[in-house]
């Protein structure tokens, strides 16, 4: 049996033609099988989210110029890509091109506009596919609209995509090396749709679980996941092993390098995600296993854009069956919950979507007073701490000084300590954090 190590490459690692030729380099290295994922090239799929908005407010002329902008794009990129006397590269940017238009023209729906976000994906892939071809590297194109599909839930349905993917890899049994699209699937319906943005990297380990591939390797233009925010502070650097709990917590809150579904495929198989850099491969990167490493604190990271919502009932609170109420309304508008604290007359808890916001809080309203606060940011602190570390809170307590607080959580798991601040003071505090926490023997 063949044993797979599965790559994804995102959108910096093939948006332009020579960092494509690095990504050949990369994956013919070594001689083992691939499952090679690709994202569309950067900048495509913001470019479609515009053209969709547009095409959703009737917009014509604009969705027609930005068609013809990104089209224009294409064309240089192929230029630069395949030789001249390659005329396969054009026919494949015009065939989706042509789709793009045709989409377009009609009324604006749902799936289209998915069919529409899912062209930079099956154009990236093709036009990988063929400059492969013509460098004399033999490798099976994947169509994932094949294999990626979700359950009714909008969930990704495991054993069909492991069916799926068995079945087709089967058809090849030689191939050493598959491209295939990453964010792109179908649903439950059979229409096109995706898993959300930056879902490539679910893909990589949606299938990497489905073939119990030796690793999934996520080859961004960052050496890794880092211990900051290197946007704030300076001197950050990538932590080298990570626990999945601990990897999950981070791609949660705010490490922007993986999106934070990729975790749970990978940890229910116990396959190593390897997050690397295409730019230096010979740099260590990022390690995330089960292995555990008790004590040490790993990093610190941000989420902006985080809404408090506080209930207020005197009454209420000390009766059983409140919360599931309260728990109920964020259920009945899917609003997922980050943050909770509760005291004996209110309950604080913080969400990141505001689009139901005014029919979730005019339904808390039967149950007490309602407060939102805004502009908020969750920092989080993320490690393997252990009970007996009696100075970790004493220093996030010291760093935060006199700082305002809305809301704090600990021991909802050992892995992870949640403050919730104002926006503004939050690079403050990651510097103040990082100066008390890694100059420190916490440090693993
Ligand atoms: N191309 C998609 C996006 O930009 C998926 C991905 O890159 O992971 O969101
Ligand atoms: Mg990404």
């Amino acid at each position: 049996m063949r044993r797979f190590r599965v790559l994804k490459f995102g959108g910096t690692s093939v948006g332009a033609p020579d960092r494509m030729r690095q990504v050949r380099r990369l994956i013919s290295a070594d001689d083992q099988p691939k499952i090679v994922v690709l994202s569309a090239l950067s900048g495509t799929t913001n470019s479609l989210v515009t053209i969709g908005a547009s095409w959703k407010s009737g917009l014509s002329q604009e969705v027609e110029q930005q068609v013809e902008n990104l089209y224009d794009h294409y064309l240089n990129f192929i230029n630069e890509l395949v030789s001249e006397k390659n005329p396969e590269a054009l026919v494949v940017v015009n065939f989706h091109f042509e789709q793009i238009r045709k989409l377009t023209a009609v009324s604006f729906n749902r799936a289209c506009n998915q069919e529409l976000l899912a062209q930079g994906e099956l154009i990236s892939t093709k036009l990988f596919h063929l400059y492969l071809q013509e460098s004399g590297l033999s490798a099976c194109l994947l169509p994932a609209l094949e294999i990626v599909s979700l359950d009714e839930e909008g969930e990704p349905d495991m054993p069909r995509i492991q069916k799926n993917l068995q079945k087709t890899l089967e058809q090849h049994p030689t191939a050493q090396i598959f491209i295939t699209q990453g964010f792109i699937c179908r649903n439950y319906l059979g229409e096109i749709d995706n898993l959300k943005r930056g879902g490539s990297d679910y893909t990589a380990s949606l299938l990497g679980a489905s073939i119990q591939a030796d690793a999934i390797e996520i080859w961004t233009d960052i050496d890794g996941m880092h211990n900051n925010d290197p946007r704030v502070v300076p001197n950050t650097f990538p932590i080298e092993s990570l626990s999945f709990d601990e990897a999950a917590e981070l791609a949660y809150f705010g490490a922007k390098i993986l999106h934070p579904n990729t975790i749970w495929p990978a940890q229910r198989f116990n396959i190593p995600v390897k997050l690397l850099n295409t730019m230096q491969p010979q740099a260590k990167g990022t390690v995330i296993s089960s292995k555990k490493n008790p004590g040490s604190i790993k990093a610190i990271a941000a989420k902006d854009g985080i809404i408090a919502v506080k209930i207020k009932s005197s009454r209420m609170l000390l009766a059983y069956g409140f919360l599931r109420k309260i728990f109920e309304i964020f259920e009945q508008f899917k609003v997922p919950i980050d943050m909770i604290t509760t005291s004996e007359v209110a309950v604080s808890l913080t969400i990141d979507d505001d689009e139901h916001l005014d029919q979730v809080v005019l339904a808390l309203k039967e149950y007490g007073e309602v407060a939102i606060d805004e502009e908020l940011s969750i920092v989080c602190i993320v490690g393997d701490m252990v009970v007996d570390q009696k100075d970790l809170l004493a220093k996030v307590f010291d760093a935060i000084g006199d700082k305002s607080i809305r809301m704090i959580s600990y021991g909802g798991s050992k892995n992870n300590i949640s403050i919730l601040i104002p926006t503004p003071l939050k690079s403050e505090v990651l510097l103040a954090l990082n100066a008390s926490l890694f100059t420190s023997k916490l440090v693993s």
